[in-house]
């Protein structure tokens, strides 16, 4: 029988500003299929933006300066190959783009694409992400509508 497990994960919304408004760095996974924002578990020791900052600059190849938490979100899934139930919380941060080139992202990540954050908001491929994407919005005060 499938036992449960606890993760707790960190991860970043970094953004830079264009003359269309702000844009989100997001990351391409599974084939294109995902579209998602750079996270991973938080290692023994480490502080959630510390894991953040570095699952940022793993995944998108890019450094940017924490600015603000924005909050946790949670999900579930099965991992088959642990035969097991996760129960994951992930807490984000916002960064501003500071250096770095989005070619030099993880071999795990098929591509890294800055979208307009407006954009990412509607298109993540999980709500939590989408969910994280419009709290950063609203706190550079450019919530649209
Ligand atoms: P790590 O734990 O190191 O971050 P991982 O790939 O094992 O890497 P997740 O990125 O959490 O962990 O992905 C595990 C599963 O959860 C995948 O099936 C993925 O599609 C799904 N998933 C990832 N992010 C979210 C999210 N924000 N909301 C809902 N489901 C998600």
């Amino acid at each position: 029988m499938a036992g449960t497990a606890r993760e707790i994960s960190a991860g970043g919304v970094l953004y830079r500003r264009s003359e269309n408004g702000p844009e989100v760095a997001c990351i391409v996974l599974k084939g294109g299929k995902v579209l998602a924002l750079p996270k991973g578990l938080i290692d023994p020791g480490e502080a959630p933006e510390e894991a953040a900052a570095r699952e940022v600059a793993e995944e998108t190849g890019m450094r940017g300066i924490p600015e603000a938490p924005l909050g946790y979100i949670k999900y579930g899934y099965r991992d088959p190959r642990r035969d097991l139930r996760i129960f994951k919380l992930v807490h984000f941060f916002l960064f501003r783009y500071e250096a770095g080139d989005p070619r030099d992202h993880d071999a795990e990540v098929e591509e890294v694409r800055w979208l307009p954050m407006e954009e990412a908001a509607e298109k993540l491929s999980y709500r939590g992400e989408r969910e994280t994407v419009r709290r950063a919005l609203e706190l550079l005060g450019e919530a649209g509508g």
